[in-house]
């Protein structure tokens, strides 16, 4: 059976605390007007009024409040919640439509291409990649991180500092998470904590990061070596708890959710046991489905004709300035442009309109590597 990867909110199993119920977050929500505020233009109103109406519709609903939404919704402020729903909308739903506006969604910002693991899922593991000689392997420059979160502040509020490598092996990491302050409703960082010392902790914690997501797949030692190699779990545990003790003691009050965020990629992996070993350190467990994204390059064409919603969905800067439609193409075979200042003009731009216009005609079988992914 051929194995389709659908992205959109892709958590194969998630446990999580500290919630707040659905019925208290929809009374909440029906009691906000934002239709004379300044804040928003006519078209996020529009939006919010729709979110409103989805929201009433229980099940029938293209939008709801799924666990992690209401997680988010827990740390931001009410007086966001409006501007967090629009945008979250836009996330979910726009995808699914292929509604484009001025900006992605959701922006992932890559630090490092370079990671000190090679995890037996990930394209680290292809010599073509990692091999220096080759281009793709470095770490971004704090001035063009400062460059783009400018352009994406207020525009964009989902943003990711990740994408093919670890973030915190980029040595001016704490310059740059610290230029992050107060600007987006929905930081994320994914790291693999094995470099998460005592000041990339106060760092992050001084910083706007909304969403820390530890990457481990397993609960023990054994199993952690044999995917995540080169990672030492006894390590990666240390330095969580110390995080975990470092926001206890400075940064009570600091709104972050953390997550430990496993793929789902052989049978010895039980979810049960992950919860129940990783519960009392992170506000949420989670599995995501494995995507073969480690030998795009090399796989049959499948045959797929449903366009990628990531099209519509997310964009990616590497740390390099190559803008790329996804990191599954973790080469750039589909690099739209190199960012010159504007992340609207390349979103909007023809090379990257080309490459929608092509999936919506059912013609991803021409494009490589889209005819050999399974993601819809
Ligand atoms: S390779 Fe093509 S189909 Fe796959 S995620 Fe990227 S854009 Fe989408």
């Amino acid at each position: 059976m051929k194995q389709i990867y659908k992205k959109k909110n892709s958590f194969l199993e998630l446990s999580h605390k500290n919630n707040i119920s659905p019925n208290f977050a929809l009374d909440k929500i029906d009691k906000i007007d934002i239709s004379n505020s300044r804040k928003f233009n006519d078209n996020q109103k529009k939006i919010f009024l729709t979110v409103k109406e989805e929201l009433k519709k229980g099940n029938a609903s293209e939008f709801s409040l799924t666990s992690n939404i209401l997680d988010e919704l827990n740390i931001t402020d009410e007086e966001d919640w409006a501007k967090y729903l629009i945008h979250r909308y836009r996330y979910e739903v726009y995808p699914d439509k292929k509604i484009l506006d001025d900006f992605p969604p959701y922006l992932q910002i890559e630090p490092s291409s370079i990671c000190n693991y090679r995890c037996v899922f990930c394209f680290e593991t292809d010599k073509t990649f990692t091999n220096k000689k080759n281009g793709f392997m470095g770490t971004m420059k704090s001035e063009l991180f400062r460059d783009i979160i400018d352009d994406a502040k207020n525009n964009i509020e989902f943003i990711s500092l990740a994408s093919r490598g670890e973030p915190l092996v980029n040595p001016e990491f704490e310059k740059m998470i610290g230029y992050t302050e107060g600007k987006f409703l929905n930081l994320k960082i994914n790291t693999n904590a094995s470099l998460l010392n005592e000041k990339k902790c106060h760092s992050i914690l001084s910083s706007g990061v909304k969403t820390l997501v530890f990457s481990a797949d397993a609960a023990e030692e054994k199993l952690y070596s044999k995917l995540r190699v080169n990672g030492k779990l006894h390590k990666v545990l240390k330095n969580i708890e110390q995080f975990n003790h470092i926001k206890e003691k400075d940064y009570k009050n600091k709104k972050i959710i953390t997550r430990v965020s496993g793929v789902k990629y052989s049978d010895e992996q039980d979810f049960k046991k992950m919860e129940s070993f990783w519960k009392n350190l992170v506000n949420q467990v989670a599995f995501v489905d494995y995507n073969p994204w480690e030998n795009i390059y090399v796989k049959e064409p499948n045959n797929l004709k449903t366009p990628c919603s990531d099209l519509w969905r997310r964009m990616f800067i590497w740390w390099d300035g190559k803008i790329n439609p996804c990191d599954t193409d973790y080469k750039s075979n589909l690099k739209i442009r190199d960012y010159d200042g504007s992340i609207s003009e390349a979103w909007k731009s023809e090379v990257y309109n080309n490459l929608r216009i092509a999936h919506l005609n059912q013609n991803r079988s021409n494009v490589k590597p889209c005819q050999s992914c399974n993601v819809i």
